[in-house]
Formats: C-alpha cells, structure tokens, sequence
C-alpha cells in the first residue's frame, strides 16, 4: 500500500483538539452575547493570545504545514465554536496571509506581528479590496497609488467597503490601482501602518449574521506609505507590469491580479469555516431529534428526519473533502486546473446555508428563536454565498477554467 492516507496526523489533532477546547469552552458561552451587542469581542480575542491561538507564530505554523490542512483543521473548529468571533479573529488571518503569501522576509517580520498586537495589547489587520462599485467585478477597482519617486512614497486614494476590521485595524492591507491601463492586471497590495493619517473609517454596517465580525467602509485621503509598503517590493511589481504589459500587447493570456491571487489561495480556507458553522448545525439538531418526542416516539425514528439528518452528514463530509483537496492542491503546488479552489468554496457555502436552515426546520419552533444556536448559525451560514466571490462568481470561475471559453 502506498502512502495515501486522510487521517490527520498526531500534531494536527493535537490542535484541532486544542481549538476545539477553546471553541467549546470559551467561544460558545460568550457567542450570544456578542452577536447580539454586534461589537467585536475584544475579551475573548484576548482569551485566545493568551493561550497562543490568536498569534503570528500559530497561524504560520498552521500556513507551513506541509499537508496543507494546517489551517482547513483550525478554521472548521474555530467557526465550529462560533462565526461572528470566529471571523473577527480570522480578519487578521487573512490579511496576515496575503503577506505571508505575497511578501518579503522583511514585509512579514515587521507588519504580521503588529497585525495581532500582544496578548497584553491585541489588534486585529484588515484587507481591504472591495470597494461600492467593485464587488465581484474586481477589475472596476478605483482606488488609487501614484508612486512620488522623489519621496519613494505612495499615495493612495479611494473608498474601500465590506472591510472586516476596517478601520479598527491596526495594520490595513489595500488593493489600490497603479496602473490604470492595465485593468484588473494593473493592481497592487500595501500595507498601510498603523496611525497613518488619512485611512479613516467610513459607514460601519448593520448585518444580518456574524454580528460580533465589526465591518466597515475604509476611506483613504491622501495616504502616504513608504515604498516599502508595496507588498513583495517594487521590482517584482515592476516586473509583473512589465509582463502584463507585454501580454496585453500580443493579447496573450490572463494574468492574475493582487487581489484575485490572496482570495484564490484563501478560497478553501473559507470554505472550511463553512463547514465548522455546517458541522455545528448538524450537531445540534442530530441532539435535538433523538430526544424530541412527537406520536410518542422521537422525531429521528421518522425518515423524513432521518434521512435529512443522513444527507446534511454527508453533504458535509462531501464539503470537507472539496476544502482538504483544495488545500493540499494549493500547499503542493499543483495547479487548480478545475477551480478546485472555488469549488471547494462553493459546495461548502452552499452548504453551510442548506444544513443551518434544515437545522432549524428540524428544531421546530425552537429553531426559530434566540434560546438556540442554530438560528444564529442560518444568518451566519448566509454571508459564505456571498463573500469571497460569490456563489455565481464561483460557477463562473469554474465554468470559465473547464471549459476554456470567456463564460459571462
Ligand atoms: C460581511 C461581509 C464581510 C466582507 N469582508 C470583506 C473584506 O474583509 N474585504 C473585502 O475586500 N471585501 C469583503 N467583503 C465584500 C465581499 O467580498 C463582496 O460583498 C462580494 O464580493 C460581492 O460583491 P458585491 O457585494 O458588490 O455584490 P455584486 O458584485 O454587486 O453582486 C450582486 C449579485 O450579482 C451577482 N453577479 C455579479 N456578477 C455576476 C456575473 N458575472 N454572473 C452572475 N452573477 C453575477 C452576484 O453573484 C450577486 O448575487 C465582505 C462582504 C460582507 C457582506
């Protein structure tokens, strides 16, 4: 027999359990709390620096693992235990991953750590891409960095919206436009330090589930940073121009841009949380229907919950399976000829939000009030069809890469 295999290893149930204790013993308890306050649970992101799970040192751990299912494990048991504190710990995660995929040595010494601040003193990091006329077509981006060569500075200006720990971060990372004519093929990422003036926070939204996740509009006047705030440094953006430039020219190929290439290699991530809210659900109405009593027998002795339960089981292992593919894919370096990376994001959104509302279904009328979890989990589910592309925009990825035609 070879050497296939898709059991975990002895580390990584080391902290998948680790999490889990965490997720259960302090994310649970404190989950209802904060979704109704709909703040950012600075207390128990806290919690967890103390114990090292809110830490530069964990999530490069959980990044480098060779397996690539380091990060997968982590996030499916954070999201387990509860998606709104889950994703304001995750914000930062995302933008510490875009530098620790895109940046240099230096870059990710000296910005990651002061994304999570000290157990004594926590932060959290925000990526800014999205912006109000800009959401799925990232090409339309306006914001924009003009490079002042005598300063070696850039200025950037623009409205950035849907920031997660927009404006509230410590460190903010923005795609900005440096090179109009290039389209989406002409963007970069900086890094915008703490206390730069200029960055302010815009609008901060009222939402519909992973209230305790703080999102917000960015604005940017005149911000000024150092050149060596352009993640992964000007010759290799001017490089990358210049290659961009040339395709254009001979109307080759497509060329990833900043932002599309942190949201494909985070894509599965993603999809993982998905599966943590869908596995939660699952569990608690598993509980509830072997002790619900309706006819005189409990509710799972009737197929028709039963086998609900038997295909919201198997649509989630379906769904982890896509997401530890993608992941080991990525972190192998072998290319997602099929949008693996989507189709893992895809399937595990869709269902997230299928197995939380067959989740409150199976609960009744107590699946349809705040006494429980799982309608917190249904509004939480709703957001992973739509952020991070899409569940249209990952069709459209997918049915572009098999078939090799521009799908619109
Ligand atoms: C809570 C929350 C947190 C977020 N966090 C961040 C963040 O941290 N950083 C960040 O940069 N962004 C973030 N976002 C933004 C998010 O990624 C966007 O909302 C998402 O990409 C969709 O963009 P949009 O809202 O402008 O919708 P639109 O692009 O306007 O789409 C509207 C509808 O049209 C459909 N559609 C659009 N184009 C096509 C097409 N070609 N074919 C078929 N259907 C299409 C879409 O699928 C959707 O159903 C966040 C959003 C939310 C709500």
């Amino acid at each position: 027999m070879g050497d296939f295999t898709l059991e975990l290893n002895d580390d990584q149930k080391g902290v998948r359990d680790w999490i889990h204790g965490f997720a259960a013993d302090v994310m649970r308890p404190a989950a209802a709390e904060w979704d109704e306050r709909e703040e950012t649970p600075w207390p128990v992101i806290q919690e967890a620096a103390k114990i090292g799970l809110y830490s530069m040192d964990f999530y490069a751990q959980a990044f480098f693992d060779p397996t690539g299912l380091g990060i997968p494990v982590a996030m499916e048991e954070l999201f387990w235990g509860d998606a709104g504190i889950g994703l304001s710990i995750v914000g930062t995660t995302l933008a510490a991953v875009g530098v620790l995929a895109n940046g240099t040595e230096e870059q990710i010494g000296t910005w990651v750590p002061q994304m999570f601040g000290t157990p004594d003193d926590v932060k959290v990091a925000a990526f800014c891409s999205s912006e109000p006329d800009a959401g799925s077509d990232v090409s339309a981006m306006r914001t924009r960095a003009v490079y002042d060569e005598a300063k070696d500075e850039w200025v950037i200006n623009g409205t950035k919206t849907w920031a997660t720990n927009g404006g509230i971060a410590n460190v903010h990372i923005v795609v900005a436009v440096v090179d109009p004519e290039l389209g989406a093929r002409g963007q970069a990422s900086f890094i915008v330090p703490p206390g730069t003036p200029g960055l302010s926070q815009g609008q901060k939204f009222k939402k519909h589930g992973i209230r305790a996740s703080h999102t917000a509009e960015v604005v940017l006047e005149d911000v000024r940073v150092p050149g060596s705030c352009l993640l992964g440094g000007k010759e290799r953006l001017d490089e990358r121009l210049a290659r961009a430039r040339e395709k254009q020219r001979n109307g080759g190929e497509r060329i990833k841009n900043a932002a599309m290439a942190t949201f494909e290699a985070s894509r599965p991530a993603v999809g993982a949380q998905a599966v943590g809210i869908a596995r939660a659900a699952y569990e608690v109405a598993l509980d509830y229907a072997k002790t619900r009593v309706q006819f005189g027998r409990p509710i799972i002795d009737n197929q028709g919950i039963a086998f609900t339960l038997a295909d919201m089981r198997t649509r989630i292992d379906a769904a982890r399976l896509l997401v530890w593919r993608a992941s080991w894919m990525a972190t192998a370096g072998k290319p997602f000829t099929a949008a693996e990376g989507s189709m893992s994001k895809l399937y595990a959104g869709e269902t997230a939000k299928w197995v939380t509302a067959n989740a409150m279904q199976i609960l009744g009328g107590n699946g349809f009030t705040r006494e429980y979890p799982v309608e917190r989990m249904h509004r939480d589910a709703a957001i992973y069809t739509i952020f991070e592309g899409t569940s249209e925009i990952q069709r459209l990825v997918i049915a572009r890469t098999i078939s090799g035609l521009p799908i619109r």
